[in-house]
Parts: structure tokens; sequence; C-alpha cells
């Protein structure tokens, strides 16, 4: 007995590589191994995009302003991105994925999820796929991944967590539920710090917690999301993997501290998001023509502004400039307190390839 109705138990596997942009750059040259190594920014401006475990032992996350991960780690070496080498290692991987299923959905460069309720070598133990899957990844690109193994998309991804790096982990149906009870709310997936906080507030700190409210209690406190909670904590979610997932948008945000006031404190705070926001549409491959700005003010009165431009903007220096230009047009001196940059109106990739290959002939 598991307590959960079967149609909400699949096999997903979610696979997540060790520390990747940096396990490659420390795998391609080998006088950075064993190095703490930050691939992303520099000594004084910028964001980590990813930090090698050497790194993160002294406290450095991708993400962070690479000001504050030089103050932690002084000998900490900054590579800047190769996003075609890695988008190269990711399209391996994902070969890899499409042995057992096609039912593949990428995060990111170097994530997915997999169903392998049904798979093509007929195996019935996820788990064991998820072992196979990985000792191929390891043999054919000389990298580490882990893997979280269980009946949703959200318990894997946080099983996968679990035994980082280098490791994996199962949650079985009948564990599920014990599993969802114990979990601290800081390790929901989906659930961020600032939520995190508030459901502290409100005595909400395990599952249990979390499960002891009702479904209307946590709309009123946590809007459309309740709904999503109520669910997730009774394991009770409709994990379809989807492999053709388009994405309509690709944005970064932060929400600040500390109140940003001024156009020289903007742009610093700009900066940081940017860079976030750029690496990922260069790991992405998408190119997009519009763009859209997003400013909270202290008082949470939102605005969102949007440019659109008839090319897609190819270059980080072109995204630059015209997220930039949003921001100045758009500022009236608030004090701002959270800041988003995003990007849609995708080219379709397969016609710019068509394009290509029209030129070429
Ligand atoms: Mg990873």
């Amino acid at each position: 007995m598991t307590g959960i109705p079967s149609e909400y138990i699949r096999k997903i596997i979610h696979v997540d590589m060790d520390a990747f942009y940096a396990s490659v750059e420390q795998r391609d040259r080998p006088e950075l191994r064993g190095k703490p190594l930050a691939v992303g920014g520099s000594r004084e401006r910028g964001v980590v995009a990813a930090a090698s475990y050497e790194a993160r032992a002294f406290g450095v996350r991708s993400a962070m302003p690479s000001a504050i991960a030089y103050r932690r780690c002084p000998n900490i070496i900054f590579v800047k991105p190769d996003f075609k080498r890695y988008r190269a290692v990711s399209q391996q991987i994902r070969e890899i994925f499409h042995r057992y299923t096609d039912l593949v959905e990428p995060l990111s460069l170097d994530e997915a999820y997999l169903d392998v309720s049904v798979n093509k070598e007929g195996i019935s133990s996820a788990s064991k796929i998820a072992r196979k899957i990985r000792e191929a990844i390891q043999a054919e690109t000389g990298l580490n991944a882990s893997a979280g193994i269980s009946i949703n998309k959200f318990l894997a991804k946080v099983a996968s967590d679990i035994n980082k790096p280098n490791g994996q982990k199962t949650i079985l149906p009948e564990e599920a539920l014990d599993f969802l009870e114990e979990l601290p709310i800081a390790k929901f997936y989906g659930i961020g710090s600032k939520t995190a906080e508030k459901m502290k507030r409100l005595g909400i700190h395990h599952g249990k917690d979390l499960k002891s409210w009702d479904l209307a209690l946590l709309k009123q406190e946590f809007g459309k999301a309740g709904a999503h909670y109520y669910n997730i904590v009774r394991g009770l979610q409709k994990s379809e993997v989807k492999p053709f997932r388009k994405r309509k948008s690709l944005g970064a945000e932060r929400t600040f501290d500390k109140d940003l006031k001024g156009l020289k404190e903007l742009e610093e705070a700009f900066d940081l998001v940017f860079e976030t926001w750029a690496q990922r549409v260069e790991s992405s491959e998408l190119r997009g023509r519009t763009i859209s700005l997003k400013l909270k003010s202290q008082n949470f009165e939102q605005i969102t502004r949007s440019q659109s431009y008839s090319q897609p903007l190819k270059t980080t220096k072109a995204l630059r400039e015209a997220a930039w230009k949003l921001v100045v047009n758009e500022y009236e001196g608030q004090a701002i307190r959270l800041l988003g940059l995003s990007l849609s109106n995708f080219a379709e990739e397969s016609k710019v390839v068509e394009q290509q290959l029209t030129l070429d002939f």
C-alpha cells in the first residue's frame, strides 16, 4: 500500500550532471583539476554560472556575484564559459537517455527528466536504468552524473540531490508519503527562500506541517501555488514528462535584500541579473525578438514593459543594450526591490537551419 492512487505513480528519473560546466572545463584542461574554479564572471564583476566542488567547499555557489565568490575563496580561478562545448556534451548525454526512452524532458543543458515506466530495453527497475545511464555518461564523456528515481518529477528532482555528487537515490512508492512528511520545507523543489521564510513564520517547517493545512487556507495564504503545495505534499503530481515542451520565454530575476536607489545602484543590480539571464539565453541557443523588463518597487508596485525588434537579438551586446534601454526608459527614481529580464518571441530554430542550408547552396 502506498496511499497514493496508482494513476499518480510513474517511474521517473531525474538526471543531474555534477557541477557541469566546471567539470567539463576540468576534464578538458588538466591544469584546472583539483582547483577551485568558477565558470563565468571575473574577480571584479559578473556572476558565477557554475562552481567546481573545490570552490563549493568555500561556499561558492552558482548565480553568486563573482566579487562575493572571490572574497570567500581568494584562490578561485575564473574561466570564461564556452557554451558551444557544453551544448555538444549535453547532446551526447541526451543521446544516452534516448537509448532507454524518448520521454526525455530537458530542464537545462545538464538536467533532464526521463519517464522510463515503459522503456526500450524492457528493464523493470528504474534504479537499474539510472545506474546504467550514469555509467554510460561516465564511460563516454568522462563526467559524473547524479540521479533521483521516484514516482513523479517532484520527488525525482528532490531525490537527485540526496547522494550528490556521483550518486543516486530511489524513493520507492511505499516510502513517498513518509519521505514527504519528513522533508524540510526549504528542500521542496519550487518553494523559494522567500516562500520558505513565510511558511516558517506560519509554523510550517516540514512536509507534515504543510499537510495539516487545508486547501482553502493554503490558497488564501499562497494564491494559486497553494493548491500545488496541497497536492505535492500528498504525492499527487501528474508528472507527465514532456519531450517537446516549447519555451515561450526565458528569464531571470532577483529580489534584493535592500532597496536599490538611483540609477547607479540599479545598474549594478542590473548587471547581476543580466549576466545570469545572458548565460541562460546563450546555453539555450534561442534567439528572441522581444525583451521584457520587470521592476517591483518597495511597496510592491510592479511594472512590466516590453520592446520588440524586427530581428532576433543575436549577440550578448545587443541583448544588453536593448535591456538597459528599457531600464533607463522606465525607471522613475522609485526604490526597487526586484528586477527581472526575459526574452520571448523566439525565432523558429528549424527556419534558421533552413535558411542556412539555402544560403550554403
Ligand atoms: Mg547539475
